[in-house]
């Protein structure tokens, strides 16, 4: 593994292919809760890594592209994670393209009110949907790990609830009646996509990592 140390925490590092506080922040938790004594930075580390084409045709094809790209640049162990909505109804798209479903990647509002007027016709016991994440470890050596993790529910017709991002004011969790926007993050965290792949890579780290 790695001999590069940190000054402060002498933890071996890994990166997490993201420029997202909030989904580094997640991962030290579950990487803490999981025993892996690994010190997580993020891509504002490595500002000459520019972004990454997600050239695959699947989650887990992105995530590992992603991953591979980042651990060759930076010669570090690198978790990448790519997720999406997939709607029954719809044939499992938005799928990979759900962060540029309405042609604007980014664009939260305009992608969740296409898929919106997609569905309008579609009865409520036919609007099932999940949210799948994968996630992936690349060390610079190439060896590679991928985990998946799914959510389950069914898209609403009315957007509710201000918290999260995406898709989730149109998204109730099987077994819930909130929205995953009216989930607090602690709540979303524990049951989401993201969350369930990255718990199932977490001991794989430790494994691979040593
Ligand atoms: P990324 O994998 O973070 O690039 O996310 C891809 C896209 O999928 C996002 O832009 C959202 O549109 C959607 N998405 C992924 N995960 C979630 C989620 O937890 N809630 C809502 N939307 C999500």
């Amino acid at each position: 593994m790695s001999t590069e140390r940190t000054g402060t925490a002498g933890a071996d590092r890994l990166v997490l292919a993201t420029r997202n506080t909030g989904k580094i922040v997640e991962l030290r938790h579950i990487l803490a809760d999981a025993s892996v004594p690994l010190e997580i930075i993020g891509l504002e580390e490595f500002p000459q890594i520019g972004d990454i084409a997600e050239t695959g045709l699947t989650f887990a094809e992105n995530a590992l592209i992603k991953a591979h790209a980042v651990a060759r640049a930076s010669g570090l162990p690198a978790i990448a994670d790519d997720s999406g909505l997939c709607v029954d109804v719809l044939n499992g798209m938005p799928g990979i393209f759900s962060a540029r479903w309405s042609g604007r990647h980014g664009d939260d509002v305009a992608n969740l009110n296409l898929l919106l007027a997609q569905v309008s016709d579609v009865a409520q016991e036919h609007r099932s949907a999940h949210f799948a994440c994968a996630a992936a470890l690349a060390l610079p050596s190439g060896e590679e790990r991928v985990t998946e993790g799914v959510l389950r529910g069914l898209i609403v017709d009315t957007p509710r609830g201000t918290n999260g991002f995406g898709y989730d004011p149109i998204f109730v969790p099987e077994g819930e009646s909130r929205t995953a926007a009216e989930l607090s993050a602690a709540e979303k965290n524990a049951i989401s996509h993201r969350g369930r792949a990255f718990r199932t890579l977490a001991p794989l780290l430790a494994e691979v990592i040593s």
